[in-house]
């Protein structure tokens, strides 16, 4: 007799690299276990770099069992792994999906910072951003920004070399972190977390173009730094740079950041981006304005030198006239840095991030024809 094959419902193992302590203790308190386990679990992904519960010598042979039956952990595919000359490190990882982020390890002589992406793509559309031009998919999952940390860690530590550590994490690969509130808040959890990463909060930074509602709710969240993708200094050049201003105009901007500072210890400090584009808002009197803006606000100003690519239609500013604005902003006793294009042989500078993203905003289609494809 012919009988049809039975379909058994496939149960998804959870991935225990997108939690928090929080919803860690809710997992083994659902499982009958002892919330403690929670520390014990942080504690191997993240500190160790394990991935295989039977390696976790301090859990039950039986426990480890039950966990390998129900759940995983479960990091990116890597897809393409770069070394530039001047040491940074440029990572493409694979989603499930298919989609495609990148990841930059960037080493300095007191600091390793790694740059992380938040969503697949991006939505905000900014001009003179190579990832605006990819279009937008989705957001990442909290298990996909932390996998990103954990491969980072893993791979820098491969390397057997010094001065290849992670001490801080910057949220300005690609992607707007503040529309991907709820899972990026859950993966600082874990970057803060002892039993995790243990980073100080000043060594995690969240870069936004100024999402306005999500800026006032990390503030209550988070006392982590916030860096401000300011660009311009009028609502007519900023609405053009940085479309989101549309909705959130300057004004609304540097209130919500004189709201978000006063939350903070006095000390601390708030970094404004500013990229400068020749010609567009590079200018004495943009500089002047600048100053006049962040009056009353305790700011370092990072000036972003424009990393340019394909057809972007902007070019760098001169070096002269990054040097006269930022004497201006020092006059104005700003604290004024001119960051260091890193990485720019491999395409791994600010806004050179594109991965491979499936768009879903149908936002290449008002270029002529697709321009990016995943460096390889
Ligand atoms: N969406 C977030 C974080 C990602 S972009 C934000 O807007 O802050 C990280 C930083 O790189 C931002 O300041 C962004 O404006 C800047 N950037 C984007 N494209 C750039 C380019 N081509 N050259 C230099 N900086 C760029």
């Amino acid at each position: 007799m012919n009988s049809a094959p039975i379909n058994f419902p496939v149960m998804e193992k959870v991935n225990l690299l997108g939690m928090n302590r929080q919803d860690l203790e809710a997992f083994f308190v659902s499982i009958d276990e002892k919330a403690f386990r929670a520390s014990q679990m942080m504690k191997w992904i993240h500190q160790t770099g394990v991935d295989d519960f039977a390696e976790m010598t301090n859990i039950s042979k039986s426990l480890q069992q039950q966990l390998s039956q129900i759940a995983e952990i479960k990091a990116l595919e890597v897809v393409v792994d770069q070394l530039s000359a001047d040491g940074t490190r440029k990572w493409v990882f694979r989603l499930k999906d298919g989609n495609c982020i990148e990841t930059v390890f960037i080493p300095e002589d007191d600091r390793g910072t790694l740059c992380i992406s938040s969503q697949v793509g991006c939505a905000l559309d900014c001009s003179f951003c190579s990832t605006a031009r990819q279009g937008f998919s989705r957001n990442l999952g909290s298990d996909e920004i932390l996998s990103q940390v954990w491969l980072a860690s893993r791979l820098l530590h491969e390397e057997n070399r010094p001065g290849r550590k992670i001490s801080n994490l910057v949220l300005m690969g690609m992607g707007e972190p503040l529309l991907n509130y709820e899972n990026v808040v859950k993966a600082i959890d874990v970057f803060l977390d002892d039993f995790a990463y243990g980073l100080s909060k000043r060594r995690v930074t969240v870069s936004t173009a100024g999402v306005l509602p999500a800026m006032d709710r990390l503030s209550d969240r988070h006392d982590v730094q916030l860096a401000i993708s300011l660009h311009a200094t009028d609502d007519e050049l900023r609405n053009e740079l940085v479309p989101v201003n549309r909705k959130y105009p300057i004004k609304e901007l540097i209130a919500a950041c004189h709201r978000f500072m006063a939350k903070r210890s006095p000390r601390s400090r708030l970094t404004i981006e500013y990229v400068m584009l020749a010609g567009v808002n590079d200018s004495e009197q943009h500089a002047r304005e600048l100053v006049r803006l962040m009056k009353g606000l305790s700011v370092l100003i990072n000036l972003i030198p424009f990393n340019p690519f394909t057809d972007s239609g902007y070019k760098t500013s001169s070096s002269n006239a990054v040097n006269r604005f930022r004497d201006i902003l020092q006059k104005a006793s700003i604290t004024t840095v001119i960051r260091k294009t890193r990485g720019e042989d491999i395409d791994a500078a600010c806004g050179q991030l594109v991965g491979k993203v499936e768009d879903k905003s149908r936002r290449q289609k008002r270029f002529i024809k697709p321009r990016f494809g995943m460096h390889s």
